[in-house]
């Protein structure tokens, strides 16, 4: 890997952070705040959250298996996504690489940035080819994206090619993990010690069930963690979030309870739409949700529409024709949709 500093934009290497009055005073044997301008009244939504998130990062840390120093929390991943370019990328001058299809944000974040963003083709049955990917980088690629198990696809990638990339670049890798929760794959975040240089993303939004609270996780060294703290807004997780995400901690075996369910409706689900007619492939997943291709997709996505029904046509996605994208629903949607498509008359 380069030195840190080589890779960081130098405006944010230099950059001294705003610093609230809940950075300056930490402690907790005060009784009276009359530090941060915040009203008396209304206990405790009065109150600004801890800007540093510090007691459920302890509570998280061991379930994640790292430091509670090595992971930032976030307005969804989609907020450390954000800062990865904020952060790493020049806009304007520097480019980030990236496999296709995947997730849409990367690109939406590399536009918005102003930082060119370039496309490597997923090979076979959706599988990253490392080299390919590592021949577009140039001196000013600082970033490249993976996504496993991979949206909207479904797979995983192979871990031995995941390492190829990880080994082969000397910038900094994103390895996001979303749907994590749902593969039996191994576990890179657990190895962020021996890739300074890998910044590996979770969320709550999928397998914890709680897309609503916007909250996702970064894992990394400490010193990428500092940046992106750094670069942050001061209270970017508030208080009802981070206690409802302490509530969901304590429920995590419930939260099992719903994976392994959703895994056994998947592979119902998975072999009655490969059994329609309508059907022409149900790819392989490790996510909440799987790729299938029908004849007609466009069609079959507005019938299912009028039926009330919403799967993501991915029609349109590069080596996605005719393919629409269908999460995993209860017993009972599953079962809705199913009947559906079953009276479906081109
Ligand atoms: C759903 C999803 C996320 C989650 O984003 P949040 O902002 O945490 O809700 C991240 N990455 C991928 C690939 C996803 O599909």
């Amino acid at each position: 890997m380069k030195p840190l500093k080589d890779l960081v934009r130098p405006n944010i290497w230099a950059l001294k952070p705003y610093s609230s009055a809940r950075d300056e005073y930490k402690g907790k044997t005060a009784n009276t705040f009359l530090d941060a301008n915040e009203s008396p009244y209304n206990v405790p939504v009065n109150r600004y959250p801890d800007p540093l998130q510090e007691e459920l990062k302890q509570l998280l840390a061991p379930l994640k298996g790292v430091a509670p120093e090595q992971m930032f929390l976030g307005n969804g991943s989609d907020e450390a996504i954000d800062l990865v370019f904020r952060v790493f990328c020049v806009p304007g001058r520097d480019n980030v690489v990236a496999m296709e299809p995947t997730y849409g944000m990367y690109q939406v974040c590399a536009d918005v940035n102003d930082v060119e963003y370039r496309k490597v083709l997923l090979g076979d049955n959706f599988n990253l080819e490392p080299q390919k990917l590592l021949d577009v980088v140039n001196e000013r690629t600082k970033v490249i994206f993976l996504c496993s198990p991979n949206n909207p696809t479904g797979n995983s990638l192979d871990p031995e090619a995941i390492e190829t990339v990880l080994r082969g670049f000397q910038g900094i890798i994103v390895l996001d993990k979303a749907y994590s929760d749902f593969s039996p794959k191994p576990v890179f975040r657990l190895r962020i010690n021996e890739f300074p240089n890998l910044i590996v993303l979770n969320t709550f939004s999928k397998a914890w069930a709680s897309a609503a609270i916007r909250l996702g996780m970064a894992f990394a060294a400490p010193d990428i963690i500092r940046l992106f703290n750094k670069v942050k807004y001061p209270y970017n997780v508030n208080t009802l979030t981070q206690e409802k995400a302490r509530e969901m901690l304590s429920r995590r075996f419930e939260v099992d309870r719903w994976v392994k369910q959703i895994l056994q409706e998947r592979a119902g689900l998975m072999v009655a739409v490969s059994e329609l007619p309508l059907c022409e492939r149900v790819f392989p997943t490790d996510a909440n949700f799987f790729l299938a291709r029908f004849r007609g997709a466009g069609q079959v996505y507005e019938y299912l529409v009028s039926q009330g029904v919403i799967v993501r046509n991915r029609s349109h996605v590069t080596l996605c024709g005719d393919c629409l994208r269908i999460t995993v629903g209860t017993q009972q949607e599953n079962n809705r949709f199913l009947a559906a498509l079953r009276q479906y008359k081109p």
